[in-house]
């Protein structure tokens, strides 16, 4: 019996079931028994057990070590050498949830988990029960809510005399916090070597730290970069206000983020995203300031690139319409603020398109990079010159001071300038060109939009190239007049067609027996209020607007059912009709179409029309002109080429299309005879017929001097106020009738 006295060693009064609680009872009451008969211990296998006082004094000491191991935060546990569990601390109860009577007598291994893929529990129990004593071995441990808990152990061995394990002491910390810091620590060391540079600093700008990729990024290392300050990379590109702008952010609102260009170790200047954080600790306020950088120098070049496509002008590289709109904005909204004026010039080169037609387009470009140049050297830094497309040019002047005067002398200086650089000749693949500038100048100030001022340098523009090109010519009061008018004018305009107001003149066309062999017809506007508009006033803006081409159509029809009417008639058989096409007319799509279609619907005879071109039309895209001229010959119909030699009387496209007559201009008639040089064009042009099997006519023929001249020298036919002027078609019936012409 007394050998069972050895659990009562092991006595914890919670842990004991109730039918081991009797028996230890009986038991204690034997040996307080023996005690009682003077024994005062007795001594079994499992080693001495105390009895009477000396007893006593042990369980009082022992249940003393037993409160203080309770109290104690680390995890004890006691096992027996085969892991059965004799005893645990409240710690352990507590923090996986079970009691200490559900536990005491069970195996301590059912209450361990392994750590990791690969170790398991029986790994556990070998390690535990038969290696050496642990230190800091963490297992995971099972909870009563099934959570786990990651401990850390140290052990402690008993052993016998022979030293064979007899107990086993476990004392445990619950190293969780610890366990989610270093996970936490892992975690930041992967997320601090990620592609982004990272730099970290003390709250003066220190650098303590960086990751590689700040290596990669700037070439500096580790070694380079700790204890410098981030001013190790400044390209010098930001100003002193960049980085008192970024400090103020960084202290007040405790980060910054922006684009920064920066220099690498071996020069390179570079952009990076830059984004700064300041880690703040309420004890201390800033520790650290955290960099996170990316570099975008590439998106930067092609926004650049982006930029350039988008805002300039590929051939020349000048600023081109859509920037120059909006210079313009902020010049006009500046001017408002500033009261000064400002300029814009608007520039055309004489003659461009000769050029591009005969030399090709190789040298026009060559031509338009060289004025660009040339333009550019004569402005200052700050001003821009722009290119719109084809061969115009703006240049934009600002603060030119308060004074009108002032301002326009100023611009007038410039325009000059402008006018001498492009002076001298340009060198084109070994030829030399003369280039020659229209220049319209529009000045602005308060109160201006960038639409009127384009109106104004436009409509100057306008006026310097009928003044007779290579001129400059200031936007004045009485152009916006003008400008006013022909708002109204493009208005009332588009509703006279169907308002019947517009009509035809017809000017006799006579021949060298003076035979009225044709009539010019020319169009007239019946105005309600301003009475008979002459084309002079409206075919201008009827072909900027595009009314031309209704406009054109009823021409076409008009004259084609006058015709008609002219065929049973004595008085008209036979006589042709010449109507003028403008530019926008015939360079429309289906032009060809459109004059078979009225040739149709009027039953006229194809052979007693003709239609007046200029050469600047045909010019305008020759094999266009000749596609065309070809299908309408094909009709039947004549073509005279109107205003022939103020253009660019360039013989090579003559011979190719299908042309019937020239039409000496009136402007070469009015100085005959007695012009040396009028007189000699006139002369070539009708020799030029001659040579090219065409017909010659003279028009503006107001003089017999002037048509004895021309008949002289072989002039086929004549128009002009000599024989009559355009006529109402009764008053050219009457005038047929008398087929008297009538002389000054
Ligand atoms: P154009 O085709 O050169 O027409 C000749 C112009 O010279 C006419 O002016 C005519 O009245 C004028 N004229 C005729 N003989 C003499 C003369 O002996 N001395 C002077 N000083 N002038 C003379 P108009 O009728 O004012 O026409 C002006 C221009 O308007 C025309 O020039 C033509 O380019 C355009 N035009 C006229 N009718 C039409 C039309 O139906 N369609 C188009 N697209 N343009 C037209
Ligand atoms: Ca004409
Ligand atoms: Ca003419």
């Amino acid at each position: 019996m007394i050998e069972g006295a050895v659990p009562v060693r092991v006595v914890g009064q919670a842990g004991i079931a109730a039918g081991v609680q009797q028996k230890l009872s009986a038991i204690n009451a034997a040996l307080d028994d023996l005690a009682s008969e003077g024994v005062d211990a007795l001594v079994t296998a499992e080693g001495p057990v105390l009895m009477g006082g000396a007893r006593a004094a042990v369980t009082q000491s022992e249940a003393r070590y037993r409160h203080l191991i309770n109290r104690m935060s680390a995890l004890v546990a006691e096992l027996s050498p085969n892991g059965e569990i004799i005893y645990l601390n409240d710690a352990i109860t507590s923090i996986c949830g079970f009691s200490a009577m559900e536990l005491t007598g069970r195996d301590w291994f059912d209450l361990l988990l392994p750590l990791g893929a690969s170790k398991s529990l029986a790994g556990l129990r070998e390690l535990f029960l038969q290696g050496g004593e642990l230190s800091m071995y963490r297992t995971g441990m099972r909870c009563h809510d099934r959570r786990q808990k990651t401990i850390a152990w140290n052990s402690a061995h008993v052993r016998d005399g022979e030293g064979r394990l007899t107990r086993l002491f476990l004392f445990g910390t619950d190293v969780i916090a610890q366990v989610l810091a270093e996970e936490q620590l892992r975690v930041s060391a992967v997320a601090f070597e990620t592609q982004n540079g990272i730099l970290i600093t003390n709250p003066q700008g220190v650098i303590e730290r960086i990751n590689s990729a700040f290596t990669r990024l700037t070439g500096f290392s580790a070694e380079e970069a700790v204890g410098q300050t981030p001013s190790l990379l400044k390209s010098g590109r930001q100003d002193p206000l960049f980085y008192r702008q970024m400090w103020d952010s960084l202290l007040n609102k405790g980060g910054w983020q922006g684009e920064i260009w920066n220099k690498r170790k071996n020069g390179d200047i570079y952009a990076e995203m830059l984004s700064i954080t300041a880690i703040v600790t309420p004890e201390l306020g800033i520790t650290h300031f955290v960099g996170n950088f990316y570099d975008i120098t590439a998106s930067k070049v092609a926004e650049a690139e982006i930029h350039r496509l988008a805002y300039y002008d590929l051939l020349t590289q000048l600023p081109n319409r859509r920037l120059l709109y909006d210079r313009l904005g902020q010049a006009v909204a500046a001017t408002a603020r500033s009261r000064l004026y400002g300029a814009m010039f608007f520039i055309d080169l004489d003659n461009f398109k000769a050029l591009n037609d005969t030399r090709g387009h190789d040298v026009g470009d060559l031509l338009l990079t060289l004025v660009a140049q040339r333009l550019r050297m004569v402005v200052r830094e700050g001003d821009t010159v722009a290119r719109l497309g084809g061969d115009e040019f703006v240049v934009l002047l600002e603060d030119l001071g308060t004074g009108l005067h002032e301002a326009a002398a100023l611009a007038r200086h410039l325009g000059d300038k402008l006018r001498l650089a492009i002076d001298t000749p340009f060198d084109l693949h070994g030829h030399e060109y003369h280039c020659r500038l229209s220049i319209g100048v529009g000045l602005f100030h308060a109160q201006d939009t960038v639409e009127d001022l384009f109106k104004r340098a436009d409509l100057a523009l306008y006026e310097a190239k009928s003044a007779g090109r290579n001129s400059l010519r200031f936007f004045d009061p009485a152009m916006q007049a003008a400008l006013d008018t022909r708002s109204t004018l493009e208005a009332e305009l588009s509703g006279a067609i169907n308002n019947g107001q517009l009509l035809l003149f017809y000017q006799p066309q006579v021949d060298a027996q003076s035979r009225v062999v044709g009539v010019e017809a020319l169009l007239r506007w019946q105005h309600p209020q301003r009475g008979l508009v002459p084309p002079a006033e409206f075919i201008g803006l009827a072909e900027e607007t595009g009314l031309i081409l209704p406009i054109g159509l009823w021409v076409l029809q008009t004259a084609c059912s006058v015709l008609k009417t002219w065929e049973n008639n004595a008085l008209h058989v036979g006589r042709q009709i010449a109507v003028n096409v403008s530019a926008r007319q015939f360079q429309q799509a289906g032009f060809v179409a459109q004059v078979q279609a009225v040739l149709n619907d009027s039953a006229a005879n194809p052979s007693c029309l003709k239609l007046e071109l200029t050469e600047s039309v045909v010019l305008e895209n020759v094999e266009d002109a000749i596609v065309k001229m070809t299908a309408i010959k094909k009709m039947g119909i004549r073509f005279s080429m109107d205003d022939f030699g103020t253009g660019y009387s360039s013989l090579s496209y003559l011979a190719r299309l299908p042309i019937d007559q020239l039409k000496i201009d009136q402007s070469f008639v009015a100085n005959l005879p007695g012009k040396n040089s009028d007189e000699t064009i006139a002369r070539t042009i009708i020799t030029l017929g001659r040579e090219l099997s065409m017909q010659v006519i003279a028009e503006g023929v107001e003089t017999e001097a002037q048509r004895l001249f021309l008949q002289k020298h072989g002039c086929h036919a004549y128009q002009g106020y000599l024989y009559s002027r355009p006529l109402r078609l009764d008053a050219l019936n009457e005038f047929l009738k008398a087929h008297t012409p009538c002389r000054s």
